[in-house]
């Protein structure tokens, strides 16, 4: 049975509150079907984890067609990095704690130590503070999400896009944990570089298996 996108906004929304990574009043998730010209946003003010598919927000032209709850409030931001990635359908914006605490800082992340890290995300930019709600968070985000699929929203959270939901959702989770780690590793010590030759011998041994996976299909 085919699974409609306002039954995969319910499913990880779910997810995603589950894991800490949403809640009632912070963060949002969106899926854009290119078809009906349609974005499926998560509405304002309800627990993620008690959403039904009445209430997911359906809007076209910026305008809300359906749905039971008002759209949130950050659909411009969503709408924004649909444009800016015609390549993805999926957005994620979360405040998710380890990712959100770079944002107040207004610090990019690139590390070296974590092969996860090198692998799935290789750098996170961090924009400069925007107004929530208005087109001004929006301020460099096209140029930051050509660079990074992932990226930091000054003093606020962080959004990141994917092909679809279950990559978005996996994008975040990974990011999220892996900064975790990072930061109780500076409390153990100074994490340890993965020598830069290495580095290019791993990206090129997962590019190469990513490149044999595409092909299986
Ligand atoms: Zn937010």
């Amino acid at each position: 049975m085919k699974v409609s996108f306002k039954q995969e906004i319910v499913k990880y929304s779910k997810l995603l509150d589950k894991k800490g990574l949403v809640n009632t009043l912070e963060g949002n998730i969106s899926i854009y079907d290119p078809n009906e010209d349609l974005l499926y946003i998560t509405p304002t003010r309800k627990r993620k984890a008690d959403l039904k598919e009445e209430m997911v927000a359906v809007l076209k032209n910026d305008k809300q067609i359906d749905g039971e709850v008002k759209r949130s409030s950050e659909y411009l931001l969503h709408q924004a990095a649909i444009e800016a990635r015609p390549d993805c359908r999926a957005v994620v914006h979360s405040h998710a704690p380890f990712l959100t605490a770079y944002a107040y800082c207004n610090k990019s992340i690139e590390i070296n130590c974590s092969t996860s890290f090198l692998l799935a995300i290789n750098k996170i930019p961090c924009l400069p503070y925007g107004q929530p709600g208005t087109l001004e968070i929006c301020n460099g985000l096209s140029d930051a999400l050509k660079e990074s699929n992932i990226v930091l929203l000054g003093n606020h959270g962080v959004i990141c896009v994917e092909k679809d939901m279950e990559s978005c959702a996996a994008l975040i989770e990974t990011a999220e944990e892996v900064i975790k780690t990072y930061f109780i590793a500076t409390k153990i010590g100074i994490p340890v570089d993965i020598p830069e030759k290495e580095i290019e011998i791993l990206k090129m041994k997962y590019s190469a298996s990513k490149d044999k996976n595409n092909n299986i299909k």
